[in-house]
């Protein structure tokens, strides 16, 4: 089976063999980096696992800590929902598997936010099981080497993917780590999703799009429609020292995260009483911010509303809460909010 081989002898000669979760195979560290590495290119993911697992360095400790803790860490990295998912299994491992990561993937793909690619990559890395990962990289491999028709967003595309990566696992000889990786790798430093390296690919000689010239037409793109544009209006209420954030709900965008309080619906009724009463002079908007989403762009305008001591009162809603400009790095807070904030602080509390 020379495509296997090829890409294990590459991945031997020029993978990647020092990233911050190769270290060890500490099944936890691996859990880690697969979830943080769905839908998130290796450079970004780098510095919050770095961080993250200094913070909350065994499933134990990420288990006990609160979700507000939790999702200061992971705010930036986006897709959420990960992080929520992540800490649940933290804690039904805990509970249900003593702390230790099960080592089947059959098991594993039953906890939160686990696919079977997932599952199999943890399986694989972790307990040397010899099982088929299918990530977006090695989706666009198999699909330019072997010309495989249909978005790989379409289920027909994907069955037909497993079953090709199925029958290209190496025989047992080989590494399936180090195959896995080698996909991986080749995926993210080789075959790109814009102008593939071939000159550079191990399988260039059994490459049926790099042999009929036709790497573009690979992985079939979807006829993408323009994305919709919604609109948020976000109220930053200040006193110099402090702002006010609110809670996100635990569903929907940047669930669990801090953010502004959003237009007068969310407010509390002192703050909609207070906010009515200032004059439309003493509220300034801020620029707007456009923020992209996967499905769809996000304008953020922003009113920055100063107001002194307790003029109003947050007790009324528990989702509220006054935190100081100094602090607001505790607090899990969405990046565009949190850019906003910083401009905002630069600009205008700097200068009073
Ligand atoms: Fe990708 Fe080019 Fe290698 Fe084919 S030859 S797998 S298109 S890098």
């Amino acid at each position: 089976m020379t495509f296997a081989k090829n890409i294990v002898d590459w991945q031997i000669k020029f993978g990647r063999h020092d990233l911050p979760w190769q270290i060890n195979k500490d099944p936890y560290r691996i859990l880690l980096s697969e979830i943080m590495l769905q839908q998130t290119q290796v450079s970004a993911v780098i510095p919050f696992f770095k961080k993250f697992i200094h913070r909350f360095p065994s499933l134990k400790i990420l288990a006990e800590a609160k979700t507000d803790d939790v999702m200061a860490y992971w705010a930036g990295l986006g897709y959420y929902r990960r992080a929520h998912n992540l800490h649940n299994l933290a804690k039904i491992v805990t509970v249900k598997y003593r702390g230790e990561l099960p080592n089947n993937s059959k098991i594993l793909i039953t906890l939160p936010g686990i696919g079977r690619s997932t599952a199999s990559a943890i399986a694989c890395f972790a307990f040397n099981a010899h099982e088929p990962i299918l990530d977006g990289n090695v989706k666009r491999i198999l699909c330019r080497a072997f010309m495989v028709s249909g978005p790989i967003q379409k289920k027909s595309t994907e069955t037909a993917l497993w079953t090709l990566a199925e029958t290209l696992m190496p025989h047992k000889q080989l590494s399936a780590s180090a195959y896995a990786q080698g996909l991986m790798d080749l995926g993210s430093l080789v075959c790109k999703r814009n102008k593939p390296l071939c000159d550079s690919c191990p399988i260039q000689g059994e490459c049926k799009a790099f042999l009929t010239k036709s790497q573009h037409l690979f992985p079939e793109k979807i006829k993408r429609k323009t994305l919709p544009v919604k609109e948020k209006t976000v109220i930053l209420f200040h006193n110099y020292k402090n702002i006010v954030l609110q809670k996100r709900p635990s569903t929907g965008i940047w669930s669990g995260l801090w953010s502004l309080p959003e237009d007068q619906s969310d407010c509390s009724e002192e703050m909609k009483s207070f906010s009515k009463s200032i004059p439309k002079n003493e509220k300034i908007h801020l620029p707007i911010v456009l923020h992209k989403f996967t499905h769809f762009h996000l304008k953020i305008q922003t009113i920055a509303v100063i107001y002194n001591g307790d003029s109003f009162k947050l007790k009324a809603n528990k989702s509220l809460k006054q935190v100081a400009w100094a602090n607001i790095q505790q607090y899990g807070i969405p990046s565009p909010i949190k850019k906003i904030l910083e401009d905002f602080y630069k600009n205008n509390i700097l200068k009073n």
